[in-house]
């Protein structure tokens, strides 16, 4: 390896020491055996120096953070009025903008003259602008701005229909003018339809022109030129002094480009070689980029993790538990295999003198909240309370509920806190818990918040439903206590997006349905196929059950939603006059909810239409249709857990999944997916496949921490390959404590330390 090392042409510093280190090693195997020990001891500190040398001295540590941290307005050009308006735009120190990423990327270096555009295509070209108006067009008395471009070899009219505010005024004639866009043809005239629009200022070599050209989100009363040339300062003069914190054998080890020439590349690309994938965000550059973000992220929870293990805490009693066995007695049902398994996992991890950190996934009605209140008591018995946390009032009183009809007769006492207890009720039970005379409390998030103080939390549970996040969690962590740890979650994350949100803890899966329940049948509908499925909710309403007619809610258009579901339980009511139909949706004040929620549990209400605030919801087990509208505006791993909804009781169930509008055979089959299965996991795989970036129903389901330059699920491979180097960092240097390594520990805290709470490993 040191020949290797030495044919490479290492720097001279390096090339000093390699020598030596193959001096040490001459003839080692003739070397008596003291001789052999000073030999090994003697390489060990070469390898170790060679290390400091290829790692960052102090000064660079210091001088990066110094160029990262310096104000945008200390950037020659940026006065003032341009400081607010980056600052406006999240842009303030030198690190955020050389992380202000282009949106995307033009060639401007082949342009077209206008004779030789054609209809159809995407163009770049040059003119000068021979005439700007605003015209109104007669016959749909629409206000237009119109501008004619000339080159000499022809005319083109480039139109706007709206927003051309940014542009008025600017454009003037005479003015030489780059533009971009669609041509298309009207009547024989070619047109461009509001095309990216820039005024050359002369300086023909510039970076705005003749090269590919980075188009950076719009920032409101500043130009993309001037945007541009403030980011070419940036890059070309802030850039070559930040030193990234990666050790050297990762980025060898997966072949990453250096960082400097990564800032330069992504910003100003020099070639168009990697122009698709500049677009896409995938170009090697990029992915350095994203790369080191998703490796301090890993190395985050790595850390948390190691120090989480480290930390001291109760080792619990868990054999010969006289209340365990009780409760396990009195269930009218037996634990299904995967219940037991997971009561294990969770039991040997109580047993442990460290707090568990541990996540159950398993689908709605997968028999999670026995195995959590088993685990409740385990804790109680040897002495501590228990605490089970849900999202919403309306979940924390059913688990409540639940928690009390399976206790039976056994003596434990528990207490419900939500918002709805007041004045004496309230202090009692503060004072129930600061007295350890309360030893279940079952309540929502506020629990932990509101300063609630337990005589001994030795154990904790948080049902998240799919509102989780690593970002929440770290919240617990917050309080002080280091109670063990029991996270639940009905959101069938594909294991490779759960190691970033959950990276810290075990999981546990529940992968098996208690018996009993009757199936489902989930059958997709287009639009014009919509009366069938009608057809099957009648007969099932007909027939005593109860049923949702679900509508999808997209904050975008929230109005607009809001409008259909109020509509269609209208059109529902006057269909089926004798049906009682009840809304709900997430407008409505809370007890208006919860209102609607308890009259459709009693039966009272035999449809419920609402959007989709439904998946929080509620057990109704003789409920046993589910029909959703707009199906194919839903991701499937909401689907999936929608119809978690229904199949709860022993009657046969119907998931209807109607489309509208013309749908693609793509789009169709992506929801056929729901008919073929009920595995969550395959379901969120799927999903995951065919879903594009920037899916923002999906993603922000998950709880993705947001990232600059990475985006999941399209890094995902990268994320699988930082999160395997920062374990094996961390297996070398588990606190990250050798001199080497000293700007990565100083990265990752900084970035990371308040969100994830690492100030205990710090
Ligand atoms: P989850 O919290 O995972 O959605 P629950 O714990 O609320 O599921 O369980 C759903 C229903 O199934 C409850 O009524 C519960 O009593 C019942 N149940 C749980 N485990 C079993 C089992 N092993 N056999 C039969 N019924 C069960
Ligand atoms: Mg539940």
């Amino acid at each position: 390896m040191v020949e290797e090392a030495l044919a490479a042409s290492p720097p001279e510093g390096i090339r000093g020491l390699l020598e030596e280190l193959q001096e040490t090693f001459k003839d080692y195997d003739l070397k008596e055996p003291s001789e052999k020990k000073k030999a090994l001891a003697r390489g060990r500190e070469i390898l170790g120096e060679i290390d400091g040398v290829l790692s960052l001295t102090p000064e660079e540590v210091r001088e990066t953070r110094r160029v990262l941290r310096t104000s945008v307005e200390e950037v020659k050009g940026v006065g003032p009025k341009t400081y607010r308006l980056l600052k406006k735009k999240g842009i303030e120190t030198v690190e955020d903008a050389l992380f202000n990423l282009p949106i995307r990327y033009e060639d401007r270096r082949q342009l077209r003259k206008i004779s030789q555009m054609f209809p159809g295509e995407w163009v770049t070209g040059v003119a000068h602008v021979l005439a700007a108006e605003e015209v109104i067009y007669p016959r749909s008395r629409r206000k237009v701005l119109e501008v004619l471009l000339g080159d000499g070899t022809g005319f083109l009219t480039a139109k706007w229909f709206q927003g051309w505010d940014f542009i008025k005024g600017r454009l003037k004639r005479g003015d030489k003018v780059v533009f971009s866009g669609e041509i298309k043809s009207y009547f024989q005239q070619r047109e461009i339809h509001h095309p990216d629009i820039e005024v050359l200022e002369g300086a023909a070599d510039s970076i705005h022109f003749g090269r590919i050209v980075p188009i950076y989100s719009q920032t409101e009363g500043l130009r993309q030129r001037r945007i541009r040339g403030i980011m070419y300062r940036v890059v070309t003069e802030y850039g070559p002094k930040v030193k990234s914190p990666l050790p050297p054998e990762v980025e060898r080890r997966c072949r990453l480009v250096p960082f400097d020439r990564a800032i330069q590349e992504v910003h100003f690309p020099s070639d168009s070689r990697y122009l698709p994938e500049l677009q896409a965000g995938t170009s090697p550059f990029h992915r350095r980029l994203a790369f080191e973000e998703l490796f301090l992220l890993e190395l985050a929870l790595a850390l948390r993790r190691r120090g989480v293990e480290e930390r001291p805490g109760v080792a619990f009693r868990t054999e010969g538990l006289k209340l365990l066995d009780a409760l396990l007695r009195a269930l009218p049902f037996r634990l299904t295999r995967a219940q037991e398994r997971v009561l294990e996992e969770i039991k040997a991890d109580m047993a442990r003198p460290h707090p568990m950190n541990r996540l159950l996934q398993g689908d709605v009605g997968s028999g999670k909240t026995v195995v959590a209140l088993a685990a409740s008591l385990i804790a109680i018995e040897n002495g501590y309370q228990a605490a089970v946390m849900a999202p919403t009032e309306i979940l924390a009183e059913q688990h409540y509920a639940t928690v009390r009809e399976l206790l039976g007769d056994l003596e434990v006492r528990t207490a419900l806190l939500t918002s709805k207890v007041k004045g004496a009720e309230r202090e009692a039970i503060y004072e129930g818990i600061a007295s350890g005379e309360i030893q279940l409390l079952v309540g929502t998030h506020a629990l932990i918040q509101e300063g609630v103080t337990f005589r001994a939390l030795g154990f904790a549970v948080v049902d998240e439903q799919h509102r989780f996040g690593v970002m929440q969690r770290a919240r617990l962590y917050r309080k002080g206590s280091d109670p063990d740890l029991l996270v639940m979650t009905a959101t069938p994350i594909p294991r490779t997006l759960a190691m970033t949100l959950y990276g810290d803890m075990e999981v546990s899966v529940l992968d098996e349905m208690p018996p009993g329940r009757g199936p489902i049948t989930t059958k997709v509908f287009r639009e014009a196929q919509r009366e069938e499925a009608y057809r099957v909710l009648a007969e099932e309403v007909s027939r005593g059950h109860q049923a949702y007619v679900v509508y999808p809610l997209v904050e975008e258009s929230e109005q607009l939603d809001l409008r259909n579901a109020t509509e269609g339980a209208e059109k529902l009511a006057r269909r089926f006059p004798q049906w009682r139909v009840g809304l709900i949706h997430g407008r409505m004040r809370s007890e208006e909810k919860e209102a609607v929620m308890q009259a459709f549990k009693a039966g009272e209400i035999q449809v419920l239409v609402a959007t989709t605030v439904v998946e929080v919801g509620i057990d109704v087990p003789n409920a046993t249709v589910m029909l959703v509208e707009e199906a194919q505006r839903f991701g499937l791993a909401q689907l999936h857990q929608l119809r978690g909804r229904i199949g709860r009781g022993p009657n046969p169930s119907f998931c209807l999944l109607v489309t509208k509008g013309g749908l693609t055979e793509e789009a169709f089959r992506r929801l056929k997916v729901m008919e073929e299965t009920r595995d969550g996991f395959r379901i969120a795989e799927e999903d995951l496949a065919l879903r594009g970036p920037g899916d923002i129903l999906g993603v922000r389901q998950w709880g993705i921490p947001k990232f600059r330059v990475a985006e999941l699920p399209r890094d995902l491979r990268l994320l699988m390959e930082a999160r395997r180097e920062a374990f094996r960092l961390v297996e070398e240097d588990p606190d990250l404590q050798r001199p080497q390594h000293r700007a990565l520990r100083e990265a990752v805290l900084q970035r990371w330390s308040d969100r994830l709470d690492l100030a205990r490993i710090g």
